[in-house]
């Protein structure tokens, strides 16, 4: 006999996505005024002001439907990257795009997915939720990619496999000809998926991402997003550069009006305004040499990123361990990110912040620490 409640086993065994937790929820619980959030690798300059302006102007068509698949949207993205516009796809967050290919891909009960351990967690819920079995390969201990233990794992089942450079929670970012490489290798069903969240903050880009090559490979797909660098991490707004058949398949089945008529506006806005993006790479780079300097000279290891943000480890002298840090900086309004959910429990990542906020960081450091 049925029950009301019986649900797909996916369903009863699934965890959810851990996220940062939200500025509301460290002022109630420690009584602050006000608290710096270097936890979720947000833009540290904000909203840009030209989409500020621009969500002004377009707040009263809140009442139509965008048009479904956001031709205006992907035409711009298509412009700025300068491929074809039948490549993009655009979703509600790239989160969506990677549950899209999960499901467009992937076969439940048959298929599988490899990434390497740890990984963002999402590739692994989504996974997880359609029934179809994951495969991690450690990465190496400095956090650089084990190719052959990843390819080691592929079968004639991979459907997927996720790369995600520079990669979170480390920043670490191979060189592109390992990516091509790895293209090449992977067995000729499985798509390789590259999670280019932070490739922006990359410098030369040529160097480490495949984009402006991806015509040479079939089965080659990059997700970007405009959360990290265009600061729009709560319109939700992502994309995929994919395949023409596979971002066909993807078009078909997805939720036609998941992107919503702000965020599309938002995102055109979002890629002209030039001096936003400058600047925020700008503090970024400046940040990342600061604390990268000061959290040295404090006896951290800090490990090189190419991200907004690192991961760091503290001294063997520091008297607590990453957890302890983590809530003492926590009590003076501090968000970092512990890493225990990503098996990482001695590492803090932290999100490079604005000067003032990276300043906060390492004078609450230097008082507990000492
Ligand atoms: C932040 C992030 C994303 C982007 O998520 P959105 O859904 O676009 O906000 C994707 N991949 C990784 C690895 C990330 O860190």
């Amino acid at each position: 006999m049925g029950d009301i409640k019986d649900v797909r086993p996916e369903i009863v065994e699934f965890e959810a996505y851990t996220p940062g937790l939200s500025i509301d929820e460290i002022k109630d619980k420690y009584g602050l005024g006000s608290v710096i959030k270097l936890a979720s690798n947000e833009n540290p300059l904000g909203t840009s002001p030209v989409v500020q302006q621009v969500l002004g102007e377009k707040a009263g068509m809140a009442f139509r439907y965008a048009q479904a698949g956001t031709p205006k949207l992907h035409a711009a993205i298509a412009e700025h990257l300068g491929v074809s516009a039948s490549r993009i796809v655009a979703g509600n967050g790239s989160d969506e795009i990677i549950d899209l290919l999960v499901r467009v891909k992937a076969r439940p009960g048959v298929d599988n997915i490899i990434a390497f351990d740890p990984c963002f967690s999402m590739y692994k819920l989504q996974a997880r939720l359609c029934g179809v079995e994951m495969r991690q390969a450690p990465l190496n201990a400095d956090f650089s990619f084990d190719w052959d233990g990843l390819l080691a794992l592929a079968d004639e089942h991979t459907a997927i496999c996720f790369v995600t450079t520079p990669d979170n929670p480390s920043g670490y970012t191979p060189p592109v000809g390992e990516l091509e490489a790895l293209a090449r290798a992977l067995p000729p069903q499985c798509l390789l998926v590259i999670d280019e969240a932070y490739m922006e903050f990359a410098e030369p880009q040529e160097k480490y991402s495949l984009l402006s090559r991806l015509e040479e490979f079939e089965n080659v797909a990059i997700l970007r997003t405009f959360s990290k660098l265009y600061g729009l991490a709560g319109m939700r707004l992502g994309y995929g550069v994919l395949p023409e058949w596979l971002a066909e398949y993807c078009l078909r089945v997805k939720l036609p009006f998941s992107v919503n008529i702000l965020a599309e506006e938002a995102g055109i806005a979002a890629l002209k305004d030039k001096d936003f993006v400058a600047a925020t790479k700008k503090t970024t780079a400046k940040g990342r040499a600061y604390l990268t300097r000061e959290l040295t000279a404090l006896g951290c290891k800090v490990w090189p990123s190419m991200a907004n943000f690192f991961i760091f480890d503290l001294p063997d002298n520091a008297g607590m361990d990453a957890k302890g840090l983590f809530e003492k900086l926590l009590e003076k309004g501090i968000i970092l990110r512990p890493l225990a959910s990503y098996g990482l429990p001695g590492s803090l990542r932290v999100s490079i912040g604005a000067v003032h906020e990276n300043e906060a960081l390492i004078r609450a450091l230097h008082e507990v620490l000492s």
